[in-house]
Order: structure tokens, then C-alpha cells, then sequence
């Protein structure tokens, strides 16, 4: 048997796929809900995850994966619409015409920018089309530093510094250049006159998530069951111990992935991971008016939030009875952050009233639920020498013959993680599992 240690998207699709070719396989999940970051909430209509989430269209496998289980009709491509929030007013930056009149930035600022984001470097007599194609020469470059000598170092202080601070805080300048251009890729694609082209699934990922469970089978699959040891013996795999119903017990295997943060690798394997990893406190606030008129709005000062996501802007409000639906989102670099020691009612608070300030016009009493997600671990600090960091996906040498990674400190999670990059990971576990015991 193959023992699959985590029920998020990357346990799941490496179950999948090894069941594909005839393995038997066993996921245990230590949560009572499967899906990890991608787990959902109830609405009044569909599903909607607890962490904002859609696809970019740069993302393939996720849809092949998709298509292979008959959802493919069910992705939609929409239009995510953008702003950026400074000083009291939110700038659209959508159409060309939008970011010509965003007036934080001089046009010859905007024309450096944008053929950085087409990948084009313009320093030299001759443009160097597909320039940043190699991330990995990047990896030990400073976002200021690659952004001020690409581009200008007004577009860093004007532009970048402050979504880079939104996101990672006093960790900002140990963020590598490749990491940014990774995410000017990952995100990039643009519908010219209307905005980002983004994915969404018809009823949300949660219908992805049954599906992959549906294909794997319940019956191969335990939640509330966390793995508690992994036992190596004559230097291969041998064994699971899982707890389950107050009980432990030992589940003999030939491989075992272990898809979960890699901290959890570590207290069952031993293997230490030096990647530092960021948390997130997200809120999904149920209104009855809107607030915004964009999808996407970063958040230019030094609010307790970088983010405020309005989904129903991206996909319409009918689908979830009616409310709209908005995302608070901030990051918190360590457990010793403001935010992250509040309780629920302390950032509920903090968050409207900045909410309040930013906006004079909303009304807390048209607010009628305000859920709130966190997770310690939500995304690696993609810092500079980050790919000395990753994780191999077989652990032969490091731990055991038999002993697979495909959580969120392996290489398809770079360089910015995604439910792709997750079925990616699981598919890259199976396929190694598949040639090592077949031979
Ligand atoms: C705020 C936020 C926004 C995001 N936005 C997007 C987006 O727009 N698009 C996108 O594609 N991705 C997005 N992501 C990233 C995406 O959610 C993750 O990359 C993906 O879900 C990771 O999947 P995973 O299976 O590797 O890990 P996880 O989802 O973390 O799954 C690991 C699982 O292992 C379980 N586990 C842990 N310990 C044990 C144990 N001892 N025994 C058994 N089980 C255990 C956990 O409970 C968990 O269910 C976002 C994430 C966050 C936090």
C-alpha cells in the first residue's frame, strides 16, 4: 500500500494519479475536512473558500486535471478587475487608459514597467525580447535592487515597495528578484481593454476537491487521522502510524508521500527544512452592498490588511444567495505579529473600523457574517537562495528508500505557490513512486 500523508490538493492528486495506474493507495488526513488551504465555507449558495483563490492562465495542469474528470466546462474564464488604493483614492488599472491616468507614476515609469511585465529589457541600444526567461538568474538579486536597475527607482518606491510591503513587511528586502518576476508571469495575462484573465470554477474549487476525492474513493480516504510517525528501518520506508477514533494504529506501506508544510516532514521524518514560511489571517465579510467597484484592490499605506477582495465582483453575487461577498486579506510574517495574536472579535474590529476610515460611505450594519481564516503557514518567504531551500521530491539519500515529498516546500511551488503547483508536486511523487517500483 502507498500511505498518502495529507488530504489538500497535492495528497489528493498524487493519490489520483497513482491510482490511475493500479496502486493501492490510502490518504489520511488530520484535519475533519479535506482540501487543506483550498477548504471551504458554506454560503447561502455555492461553496467559497476560506482563503481567496482563482487560476491564472498560465496554469496547465490543474485544467488537463480538470478536463481528465469531466469538469472541464465547469471552469470559467473571467475578468479580475484591479485598483490600487493610495492616499484615500482607488485607482483602477485595468485599461490602458486607466494606468495612463494613475498619477503615482510619470509615463516614462509606465512604459519601463510595462515592458518589464512583457518580459522586454529596454536598457540596451536593441530590446532583449524574453530577457527574464531565466528565473533562477534572479535567485539571489533583491526585488529593489532588480526593480531600480531595470526599470527606475521611481517605479520601486511608487509602486512595487508598497505592494512588496503589503505582502511580506519587514521581510520585504530579503524577497528575491525571481520570485517577482515569477509572479509578473504567473499573473500576467491581460485581456487588453478589460483586465486580468483569471479562473474560476462553476460552484468553486470545492467542486475540484469532490471530484478528486470521488476518483480516489471515501473509502480511501480517512480525515480526522493524523500521522503521528513514519517508521525507516534498513534504510527504506517501512511504516504509517495514524490516529484515528482515540486509536493508533500502524499501516505497513511500500512508499509514503508526505504532502503537508514541511515542518510536518520534519517531526516525522526528521528532515529540517530552512524555508521560513508567512501566515495569513483572512476574513470573508457576507454584505448587503458592495463596497468596491474592483475585484482586486491592493492597499498602499500601513492598513492592517494588504488586500481587500471583493468576490462577488468577480464571480456574481446570485451564485451565493444574494450577498456580496468580500475578502479581507493580510499576511504576518511571524507569530509574534499584532494581527496574528487577536482574537476573532479584536480583528473583525481593527479591520472595520480601517474599512470605516478608508471608506466613508460603508455601513457596518449592512455586514451580516464575518468569518475568519488563519494558518501559520499560508506561503513560503520566497527569499533570495530560495531554490538551495526546496525540498527534493524522493528522499532517498536524506531519509529513506520510499519517502516522497510533494508539500508546499517542493520545487513545483515555485516561484509563487498555487493549487496548480500542487497537483504538479503530487504528480511528480507519483510518477517517481510508479518508476521506482516498477523496476
Ligand atoms: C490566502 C491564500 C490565498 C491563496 N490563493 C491562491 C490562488 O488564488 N490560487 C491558487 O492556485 N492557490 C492559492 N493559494 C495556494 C494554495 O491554496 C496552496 O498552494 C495549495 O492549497 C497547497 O496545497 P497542499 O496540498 O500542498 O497543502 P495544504 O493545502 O496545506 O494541505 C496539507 C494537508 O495536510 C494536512 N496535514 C498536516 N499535518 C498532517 C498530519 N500529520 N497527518 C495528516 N495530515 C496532515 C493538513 O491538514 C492539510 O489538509 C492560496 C493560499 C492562501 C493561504
Amino acid at each position: 500500500m502507498i500511505g498518502v500523508v495529507g488530504g489538500g490538493i497535492a495528497g489528493l492528486a498524487a493519490a489520483y494519479r497513482m491510482q490511475g495506474r493500479g496502486y493501492d493507495v490510502q490518504v489520511f488526513e488530520a484535519a475533519d475536512q479535506l482540501g487543506g488551504l483550498a477548504a471551504t465555507y458554506e454560503t447561502a449558495g455555492d461553496d467559497i473558500e476560506k482563503f481567496y483563490h482563482h487560476l491564472s492562465k498560465s496554469e496547465e495542469t490543474i485544467v488537463e486535471l480538470a478536463e481528465e474528470l469531466g469538469l472541464g466546462d465547469r471552469i470559467e474564464w473571467r475578468i479580475g478587475t484591479n485598483g490600487y488604493y493610495v492616499d484615500g483614492v482607488v485607482h483602477p488599472l485595468d485599461t490602458p487608459w486607466e494606468i495612463l491616468a494613475y498619477p503615482h507614476m510619470s509615463i516614462y515609469d509606465k512604459f519601463r514597467l510595462g515592458m518589464l511585465t512583457q518580459g522586454i529589457d529596454v536598457r540596451g541600444l536593441v530590446p532583449d525580447f524574453d530577457a527574464y526567461d531565466d528565473l533562477a538568474e534572479y535567485e539571489h538579486v533583491t526585488v529593489r535592487e532588480f526593480v531600480e536597475e531595470h526599470t527606475t527607482a521611481s517605479v520601486y518606491e511608487n509602486f512595487v515597495d508598497p505592494l512588496l510591503d503589503g505582502k511580506y513587511g519587514h521581510r520585504k528586502d530579503d524577497i528575491s528578484a525571481a520570485w517577482f518576476l515569477g509572479r509578473v508571469r504567473f499573473r500576467g495575462e491581460r485581456d487588453l481593454l478589460r483586465g486580468e484573465i483569471l479562473g474560476y470554477f462553476d460552484g468553486g474549487f470545492g467542486v475540484l476537491l469532490d471530484a478528486l476525492v470521488d476518483a480516489v474513493g471515501r473509502e480511501n480516504i480517512t480525515t480526522d487521522a493524523p500521522v503521528t510517525d513514519l517508521t525507516v528501518a534498513e534504510g527504506r520506508v517501512q511504516s504509517l502510524t495514524v490516529e484515528h477514533d482515540g486509536e493508533e494504529a500502524s499501516h505497513d506501506v511500500d512508499a509514503a508521500v508526505v504532502a503537508t508544510m514541511p515542518n510536518v516532514l520534519e517531526s516525522l521524518t526528521g528532515y529540517a527544512c530552512d524555508i521560513d514560511f508567512q501566515g495569513a489571517v483572512c476574513g470573508l465579510v457576507a454584505m448587503d452592498e458592495s463596497l468596491l467597484d474592483t475585484y482586486w484592490l491592493n492597499v498602499a499605506h500601513d492598513a492592517p490588511f494588504g488586500a481587500l477582495i471583493e468576490h462577488t465582483n468577480f464571480v456574481e453575487r446570485e451564485r451565493y444567495g444574494g450577498n456580496h461577498l468580500l475578502y479581507v486579506a493580510a499576511y504576518v510574517q511571524d507569530q509574534t505579529a499584532e494581527l496574528w495574536q487577536m482574537d476573532d472579535g479584536g480583528v473583525r474590529e481593527t479591520w472595520l473600523a480601517e474599512i470605516e476610515s478608508m471608506f466613508p460611505e460603508f455601513d457596518r450594519s449592512t455586514v451580516s457574517e464575518f468569518r475568519i481564516a488563519r494558518n501559520p503557514r499560508a506561503a513560503p518567504i520566497y527569499e533570495r537562495g530560495y531554490l538551495d531551500l526546496v525540498v527534493p521530491y524522493h528522499l532517498d539519500r536524506e531519509v529513506g528508500e520510499g519517502v516522497y515529498y510533494a508539500g508546499m516546500a517542493s520545487a513545483a511551488q515555485y516561484p509563487e505557490r498555487s493549487l496548480n503547483g500542487g497537483v504538479v508536486a503530487g504528480y511528480e511523487v507519483a510518477d517517481r513512486i510508479d518508476a521506482s517500483l516498477d523496476e
